[in-house]
């Protein structure tokens, strides 16, 4: 049966830290008593603890499933788990800014306490969800970070080894999500046109069992409702053919957003894959939206014909299916997730020697894979559930891209000699065109079909143990 699904992809290289997704996320969708402390959006600095921290940790939350005896259990079956508590989140604050207006004259400026946003009461702020930003405090929380656990101490004592990068993150709106099965009132559905994951605020009596389900700690518990909320993909914008808030405001231009087409009958299939082959058995079930078969099929299972139009030039389908350039966030966690992220490079520019001469490690301004200051075993635990092939594969890609248009506009080399190297890496001029496009202008992000009516389709309920 061919669904369709929102997805998105995020572009590492291109992220800037600057929290406007999160602002702009927090002040349409969250802004309100109970989720103070939420983040439907959040932005992390790696390595680091993350947002709640070491979320990553599935001994210490339960989240996603486990393959037992050839069938997916989830995890929080096998013990009793907890949810992160108000440290792990940490406890929402604002200032006293009318104190800056109200206060007596003085010799020294005037400063606005911080006030806990629960009980007014003025607090020492102990952490917040980017209290670790741009590496501060590394010596404490690095270490914690799950995903250093192989790499060497030296790796984060030495400066000249010191690196780091951005990780947006939002729901992944997974094709097998943990959350939904673990709700025991059917009030977390997947909507059948998009795949958009919802929870039904009518259904849900707060018991937080997708609160623990979700291996990303993408459910947040609503203090003031008593029911649980999540990520929506601002689906109100999504069927008007408009990107979500975090995408649109996005200062880097670094997410892309649209629709990929997928065989639901493998996902169950594809979550059971042997783990360094998840990430090949994920893309398997994408499918190819130019297959007259796959359209046929599409068309019989009711996919409007806007849909399938715009599955065509869906960035996504390229960076994650062709191109093999996208990873999924952690798929050891088997939930699927559908937001993808193109690992980053940098820095990409290498030494010079005195003589202004690149220096004797390195023959060209590009560095080779493992020259790279991000190490790949890094990168490969976050997105390829520590497959280290997949991640090189993709960063080759990325320097084939940038070594070609090199090659032709600083060197004057002619495309069609300089295409030697993006085939080496099996890419074609039109990949390089359109990857210039997308990745370097930043053009067409968004490829998004505007909803049609309400589809009588449905998506099986997947049990835990089949
Ligand atoms: S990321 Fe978490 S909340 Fe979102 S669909 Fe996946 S399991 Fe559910
Ligand atoms: S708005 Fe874009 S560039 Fe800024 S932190 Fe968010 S994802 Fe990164």
């Amino acid at each position: 049966m061919v669904r369709a699904q929102a997805s998105m992809v995020m572009v590492l290289d291109k992220c800037i830290g600057c929290h406007t997704c999160s602002i702009t996320c927090k002040n349409v969708w969250t802004n309100r008593e109970g989720l103070e402390y939420a983040w439907w959006n959040n932005v992390e600095t790696r390595p680091g603890v993350g947002y709640p921290k070491r979320w990553e940790d599935q001994e210490r939350y339960g989240g996603g499933w486990v393959l037992e005896n050839g069938k997916l259990r989830l995890r929080l079956e096998l013990k009793k788990y907890k949810v992160p508590s108000k440290e792990d989140y940490y406890e929402p604050f604002t200032y006293t800014y009318e104190e800056l207006f109200t206060e007596e004259l003085r010799d020294e400026q005037p400063s606005a306490d911080p006030i806990s946003m629960y009980s007014g009461e003025k607090i020492e702020v102990q952490w917040g969800p980017n209290f670790d930003d741009d590496l501060a405090g590394g010596d404490l929380t690095i270490p914690a970070d799950p995903n250093m656990a192989l790499l060497e101490r030296s790796m984060y004592t030495e400066f000249k080894n010191v690196f780091m990068f951005y990780l947006p993150r939002i729901c992944n709106h997974c094709l097998n999500p943990s959350c939904l099965v673990a709700c025991p009132r059917k009030a977390v559905y997947k909507r059948p046109e998009d795949g958009i994951v919802l929870i039904d605020q009518t259904r849900c009596r707060g018991y937080r069992q997708c609160v623990q389900a979700c291996p990303y700690k993408k459910v947040y518990y609503n203090w003031k409702t008593g029911k649980s909320e999540k990520c929506i993909f601002c689906f109100p914008r999504f069927e008007q053919g408009q990107p979500p808030v975090c995408a649109l405001t996005c200062v880097g231009k670094i997410r892309y957003v649209g629709v990929v087409l997928y065989d639901e009958e493998k996902v169950l299939e594809a979550a059971k894959a042997p783990e360094r082959e998840l990430v090949r058995a994920q893309r398997d079930i994408i499918l190819d939206p130019w297959d007259p078969e796959v359209v046929r099929q599409a068309r019989r299972d009711g996919v409007p014909e806007n849909f399938i139009e715009a599955a065509r030039k869906s960035p996504i389908y390229y960076m994650f299916k062709k191109w093999e350039i996208a990873l999924p966030l952690h798929p050891e966690f088997r939930t699927l997730p559908m937001v993808f992220y193109v690992p980053p490079l940098n820095p990409v520019i290498t030494v010079l020697d005195r003589n202004g001469k690149f220096s004797a490690d390195y023959e060209s301004v590009l560095p080779t894979i493992d020259k790279l200051r991000i190490p790949i075993k890094y990168l490969a635990s976050m997105f390829a559930a520590g497959n280290e092939d997949e991640v090189r594969k993709a960063l080759k890609r990325l320097l084939a891209i940038r070594e070609f248009f090199r090659l032709v506009e600083v060197e004057g080399v002619s495309k069609r000699q300089a295409a030697r190297v993006l085939e080496e890496h099996g890419l074609s001029l039109e990949d390089a065109d359109l990857m210039y496009r997308w990745l370097a202008l930043g053009r067409e992000r968004y490829v998004i079909p505007t909803a049609k009516k309400e589809l009588r389709i449905r998506i099986p309920r997947r049990k835990a143990g089949r």
